[in-house]
């Protein structure tokens, strides 16, 4: 039988603190190979949970610089380092990708750094990051699998400068392998890269920030519209696309009942497998 890639949901809140999920970060897990996308709040700790070495994570994938999903790069290069990392670590980003890693290094844990590796030759020196900033089309593959992304849209609408407008760039990607397609949405409304992205999927794992009943106001119904996906497209989306299993993640806090009203939303337009994420969930294919 071949061999299947595992997704574990490491992080699945937003940007607000939720004691019960912690920042947008989804691990896929292949053949030994630990592929992580975006690094949010928490991650390093939720890789130790999940029982992955942060050692062993390579390649990082971001989707777009908003803090939520970057907040702890930092901490997925430093603590891999620290843990034994050999190789390089591969970071794929948006275009200034390598910028905000530079200051990482650089500016602001550079004096961390060279503690550890001048004071601390027992870790056996510094392993560099190498970072590759990307727009849509291939981006990196193994011998078993490989992984493309997509331009998808986060608040292009909203009224931002222009100048801002063309430096906001936000991806989605798809990892394939002989047993099947996972699709990560990263943050976007409905759009035609998200249905590339997502087209005959295995699994999505797709944003779904509000239910259509936290939908309630002008600023909320903004958001739904221009900046996230929620319960009253999501599962639009979804059978559009014609997905297998549809992986619900990146919640506002909400109760559980809350939470059963947003599946019920998604499940009126989805009669396929769903999945309302949880932190440490594991989905198989
Ligand atoms: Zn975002």
């Amino acid at each position: 039988m071949a061999e299947k890639p595992s997704v574990v949901l490491l992080g699945t809140g937003g940007p607000r603190p939720d004691p019960s999920r912690d920042g947008p970060a989804t691990l896929i897990r292949f053949g030994g190979d630990n592929l992580l996308f975006d690094t949010g709040r928490g991650v390093v700790k939720q890789l130790v949970r999940a029982g992955v070495a942060p050692a062993e994570v390579n390649p990082v994938f971001v989707t777009h610089h908003h803090y939520d999903h970057i907040g702890d790069l930092h901490d997925v290069i430093l603590s891999s380092w620290l843990a034994g990392r050999q190789q390089a670590l591969r970071i794929f980003g948006p275009p200034e990708t390598r910028r905000i890693v530079n200051a990482l290094l650089t500016q602001i844990y550079d004096k961390d750094i060279e503690f550890r590796d001048q004071g601390e030759p027992a870790i056996g020196g510094w392993k560099p990051v190498e970072v590759t900033e990307i727009g849509a089309g291939p981006v990196w593959e193994s011998a078993k699998w490989r992984v493309s992304a997509e331009y998808v849209v986060h608040g292009h609408g909203l009224d931002l400068p222009p100048a801002f407008r063309r430096r906001w760039v936000c991806l989605g990607y798809r990892f394939e392998c002989a047993a099947g397609v996972i699709a990560i949405s990263g943050d976007t409304i409905e759009c035609d890269g998200l249905h590339r992205l997502a087209q005959d999927a295995d699994i999505l794992v797709q944003c779904c920030y509000l239910a259509d009943a936290e939908i309630i106001d002008e600023s909320t119904r903004r958001l739904a519209k221009l900046t996230l996906a929620c319960g009253d497209t999501v599962g639009k989306i979804a059978a559009r696309a014609n997905v297998r299993t549809l992986v619900l993640t990146h919640f506002r806090q909400k109760d559980a009942a809350m939470l059963d009203t947003l599946a019920a939303e998604v499940r009126r337009d989805f009669a396929g497998r769903l999945v309302v994420g949880a932190d440490l969930m594991s989905v198989e294919l």
